[in-house]
C-alpha cells in the first residue's frame, strides 16, 4: 500500500494517506475539511511511524511557518552531505528534533527517509504562510500587538 503526504487545509495537520483515497490529490480529513496531497512522494506502511514521529517532533518544537524557512535552509545540499548529517544540522538549530537524529542514527537508509520527510513537512509548513496571506478576512489570525522585540520588553 502507497501512503501520500497531506495537509488539511482547515485544521492544518499534516499525515499519510492512502493512495487508494486520495482522488485527484485531495482527501477528506477528520476535521470535515478537505485535505491535498504535498507532492507526489510516495511513502510505505512501514515509513508511517517515522513521518509521525518527525511531524510531532516539529509540532511539539513549535516550529510555525515562519520558523520552517529557516529549518529548510538546514536541509540544503544534504545529498551530497553523508546520510545524517542534515538532520544534525536541524537538531542544531531545534534540539526538540534531536529526537529523529537518534531514531535514524546508525541507518543511512532511514536517515535519507527521515531527511525528505523533513524536507516535504517543512515545505508544507512554509507554504502555510503564503497561503494564509491569500485566506479570506474569516480566517482566525489573531493580530499581536506590535512590538519589536519578541519578549525583551521588560519595562
Ligand atoms: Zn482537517
Amino acid at each position: 500500500m502507497l501512503l501520500v503526504p497531506v495537509q488539511c487545509r482547515v485544521c492544518s495537520q499534516i499525515h499519510l494517506e492512502s493512495a487508494l483515497v486520495v482522488v485527484a490529490g485531495n482527501v477528506p480529513c477528520e476535521c470535515g475539511g478537505i485535505a491535498r496531497a504535498l507532492s507526489d512522494q510516495a511513502y510505505t506502511a512501514e515509513d508511517e511511524s517515522l513521518f509521525d514521529a518527525v511531524v510531532s517532533s516539529l509540532a511539539s518544537s513549535g516550529v510555525s511557518a515562519l520558523s520552517a524557512p529557516q529549518l529548510l535552509v538546514a536541509l540544503d545540499a544534504r545529498m551530497s552531505l553523508p546520510p545524517g548529517a542534515a538532520l544534525h544540522r536541524l537538531s542544531d538549530l531545534q534540539p526538540g528534533l534531536a529526537v529523529i537524529e537518534l531514531i535514524a542514527m546508525g541507518d543511512a537508509e532511514t536517515a535519507r527517509k527521515a531527511e525528505s520527510i523533513f524536507e516535504t513537512v517543512l515545505e508544507a509548513l512554509a507554504a502555510t504562510r503564503s497561503r494564509s496571506g491569500l485566506a479570506p478576512p474569516l480566517a482566525p489570525a489573531p493580530a499581536p500587538a506590535p512590538s519589536r522585540s519578541q519578549g525583551g520588553d521588560n519595562r
